[in-house]
């Protein structure tokens, strides 16, 4: 017990102190262009934090905001001059930044505590916070939420999901969407997007129809450990904490949307452990990933919507991006996403960039063993990676935007449940 508390309150003063986020000290970013071959080519070796379509940049060219620490520095913006390819610095010190978003967020959590509510749209939330939801939703609502204990994360984190169905998923004609967050550990608006759909669905029902006539199956935050060590060590950690590949000692997890069997082992960028997009030593190697696969499995032949929660860029993004072609159902994968992406649009900071529905691979560049390519592989029609928005700040969104960010995406969300119900 004594334990318990002293690492509780290590936890919180971890909290306060944002975390040992000091190896950021001096890192810089910088925006740089290329071809989208040149741009996956740099993210196998440097934290690209987002890129953004050719059609959005003054370049005309694909941009990459990239991460330099101040000992890199020199060499790479003498590579992208020895590649004709043009950069500008956008941020001084990433250390500061993340000291900032440490800060708000400590005040938004206790300013929620202060009114009395489990949970609130302006603050991030730790695994275990976002647990205990999941079981009170479950507790409030059992004839409506069932929480699945599916597993164990690599460090031995439970990981939670939520079914929502007004017919126990006994009704087989109803279609199922199937929303996951968090596969990425910074990004830290996925999780409470995701929550707040349970919360639209579930608590404040907004739309009866949504649950009356489709179920729903919701991973609110589908990697544990790489989310807790991006609280506690390391704000910028993406991938999962595993240790069981060869090279793990230096250069531990797995990208999770990389890890996916669809295209698998195609791409030599993903081979590298250290690289950020490693794929793994075989697809579904990460538990946390299996969880989703199962998740997905159980009910795939009535799923109709998949969508995985991601940070950032306002994109939805289809298959398949292995290689740039289009699925069978291009043109309505294609026009669903258009419809989410504008109600979206429709309530949408002023400052909030469109958003861009495409093709990932035509957008961006290639990628194998991603979720949104393998569920459309094994007969989801209509898959996406969500892009959600990061404004200025990218991953490290204050908490209080949250509040916009989820009321928006379920704008979206909503417009999609229902072309689903109207095209069946
Ligand atoms: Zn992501």
């Amino acid at each position: 017990m004594a334990r318990l508390v002293i690492s509780l309150l290590l936890c919180a003063a971890a909290a306060v102190h944002g975390g040992n986020h000091e190896k950021y000290e001096g890192h810089q970013l910088y925006r740089v262009a290329g071809s989208s071959e040149e741009i996956a080519t740099l993210e196998a070796s440097l934290d690209i934090l987002s890129a953004t379509p050719a059609a959005r940049t003054l370049s005309g060219r694909l941009e990459a905001l990239v991460r330099l620490s101040p000992e890199e520095k020199q060499s790479w913006l003498a590579y992208f001059d020895s590649k004709n390819m043009p950069y500008t610095k956008v941020a001084d010190n990433l250390a500061e930044i993340i000291r900032d978003e440490g800060a708000k967020n400590v005040a938004a959590k206790s300013a929620a505590k202060r009114s009395g509510r489990s949970i609130s749209w302006d603050a991030y939330y730790s695994h275990d916070e976002i647990n205990d939801y999941l079981d009170e939703l479950g507790q409030q609502y059992p004839n409506l939420v069932t929480v699945i204990n599916a597993g164990l994360s690599y460090e031995g984190r439970q990981i939670k999901y939520v079914r929502i169905s007004t017919t126990r998923f006994e009704i087989l004609r109803k279609p199922v969407i199937v929303i996951d967050a968090a596969v990425h550990a910074r990004e830290w608006v996925t999780p409470p997007v995701a929550l707040y759909i349970i919360n639209q669905l579930v608590v404040d029902v907004v739309n009866q129809r949504l649950t009356d006539e489709i179920d729903w199956v919701i991973i609110p935050l589908a990697n544990p450990d790489g989310y807790e060590y991006s609280i506690h060590e390391d704000r910028m950690w993406r991938k999962t904490r595993s240790r069981s590949h060869a090279g793990s000692d230096s250069c531990p997890g797995v990208d999770g949307n990389r890890n996916f069997d669809h295209e698998w082992g195609t791409r030599p960028d993903s081979a590298v452990p250290c690289s950020l997009i490693y794929e793994g030593p075989s697809a579904f190697s990460e538990p946390e990933i299996r969880v989703i696969r199962d998740a997905v499995n159980r009910d795939l032949d009535r799923t109709k919507l998949y969508i995985s929660l991601h940070s950032y860029g306002n994109m939805f993004l289809y298959a398949w991006g292995s290689n740039g072609t289009l699925p069978s159902n291009g043109l309505v994968l294609h026009l669903a996403g258009v419809m989410m992406a504008q109600a979206i649009d429709n309530l949408a900071l002023d400052k909030a960039d469109r958003y861009i529905v495409g093709n990932a691979a035509n957008v961006l560049y290639f990628s194998s063993g991603t979720s949104r390519d393998w569920t459309r592989a094994v007969g989801i029609p209509y898959t996406y990676t969500l892009e959600l928005p990061g404004y200025e700040y990218g991953f490290l969104v204050p908490p209080e935007y949250t509040r916009q960010i989820v009321t928006e995406t379920w704008a979206g969300i909503e417009t999609g449940a229902t072309y689903i119900l109207n095209t069946m």
